[in-house]
């Protein structure tokens, strides 16, 4: 089995250095949050495929050239005769704003279909599947295909890992949510930003009930695995956490607030209301305390089934939460050159860890190691550990590696 199968839009990513508007040179590279992920596990010796599909154009050339470089599986993906690979431009603002201008409507990779997707996936089925909330927001026949590959790994007993990027240039918070609590039932680890954990959670008059991630043959009973990788579901769902597990250590202030420094978030005039308003609280779990309320949240998520819930908190680092308690990480300290990709880079770390058979502890480490990676490097992706390299990071000011 392969490590990792994941599948989504991956983009040819321009990257300026000033204002766009006046020009100048950019750097030509590529991005898309899965082959984000995909990237920083190759990197890290896993075998990893990734799916989608590009144009039968030279960007498209390029996106598939890359990940192929870069030691992740291709032989999934797929070219579009009738649509372009998609574009994004990152303009660098302001040293903590960068603006991202997305050329994506239409595109090759968001006409994506299930077909293709359930062709790649039943190639190979793999040890954990990967999604993102990203690609349900980009067609309806992406979000057939995302469906549809959550009740494949159920049947061949892959793990499901969903991480899930809210993007408000994409679609509302309402349209979000009722995706996302749909497919809450088939994930075993939900990574998420503080702010995003009220989109997964059933709302007012939403029961909440397990019934089929859409675009797939009805419904499916309770989540179970038949047994391929239990070592990994078991460990997933809590089992031996060991005593580093301290009950609400939520040790960051984890502000509920962090819309406003979403990227895409800049480009859109007004800012805030760009979300399509406030996000669907469940009003029960509304308190004074940005941490409590956070830990009330992943609680609830576990009740749905989900194994568990790593969120991830920027500079202040991740906290997960599991039946067995909560684990906090503080951040590695690091001089913060870029931000964009820390989420993904700390996704891949975290999936390292644990198809490592690492535990709770060891994968936080390592997801906060790959995490502060990307924020050091510049890019999306480029600045990706590998595993000799994870060491790297403590080393003191001015240290020379002969
Ligand atoms: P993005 O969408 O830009 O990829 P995100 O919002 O999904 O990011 P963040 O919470 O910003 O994800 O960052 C993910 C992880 O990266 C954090 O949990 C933390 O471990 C690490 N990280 C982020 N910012 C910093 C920083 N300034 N210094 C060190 N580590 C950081």
């Amino acid at each position: 089995r392969p490590d990792v199968f994941t599948f989504g839009e991956t983009m040819v990513a321009l990257r300026g250095s000033g204002p766009l508007k006046l020009g100048g040179t950019m750097n030509v590279s590529i991005a898309g949050a899965e082959s984000n992920v995909a990237i920083g596990l190759a990197r890290l010796g896993h075998d990893v495929r990734w799916a989608g599909a590009v144009g039968e154009d030279e960007a498209g050339q390029l996106v598939l050239r890359t990940l192929r470089a870069e030691g992740v599986g291709v032989s999934g993906a797929s070219t579009d005769p009738g649509a372009p690979t998609g574009l994004l431009l990152f303009e660098p603002r302001l040293p903590e704003v960068t603006r991202v201008h997305y050329y994506r409507a239409g595109s090759a990779g968001s006409r994506i279909g299930a077909d293709v997707i359930q062709r790649a996936f039943s190639a190979a089925p793999p040890r954990v599947l990967h999604l993102t909330g990203i690609t349900p927001s980009l067609s309806p026949t992406a979000r057939a295909a995302a469906g549809l590959v959550l009740q494949l790994s159920r049947e061949s007993g892959s793990l499901v890992c969903l991480d899930v990027n809210f993007r408000a240039r994409l679609w509302t918070a309402e349209a979000a949510a009722e995706v996302l609590r749909e497919w809450i039932p088939f994930v075993d680890v939900l990574i998420a930003s503080d702010d995003e954990l009220p989109l997964c959670l059933p709302g007012s008059g939403d029961g909440g009930g397990e019934g089929s991630p859409g675009g797939g043959e009805g419904s499916q009973g309770a989540k179970g695995t038949t047994g391929a990788n239990e070592g990994l579901r078991a460990e997933g769902a809590g089992a031996g956490m060991g005593a580093e597990w301290a009950d609400g250590g939520l040790g960051a202030d984890g502000g509920l607030a962090r819309w406003a420094s979403e990227p895409e978030e800049a480009t859109v005039a007004g800012g805030a209301g760009a979300c399509g308003g406030a996000i669907p609280l469940p009003p029960q779990e509304v308190t004074g305390d940005p941490a409590a309320t956070v830990a009330a949240q992943a609680r609830l998520l576990l009740d749905q089934g989900v194994g568990e819930v790593v969120v991830k908190l920027g500079a202040e680092g991740a906290t997960a939460f599991t039946h067995g308690g909560s684990l906090h990480q503080p951040a590695k300290p690091v001089r913060a050159v870029d931000a964009v990709g820390a989420g993904d880079a700390f996704v891949a770390g975290y999936l390292s860890a644990l198809l490592d058979g690492e535990g709770p502890a060891g994968r936080l480490e390592r997801a906060v190691t790959t995490g502060a990676f990307a924020v050091a490097s510049p890019g999306d992706w480029e600045g990706a550990p590998t595993r000799a390299e994870l060491g790297m990071l403590g080393a003191p000011p001015g240290t020379v590696v002969r």
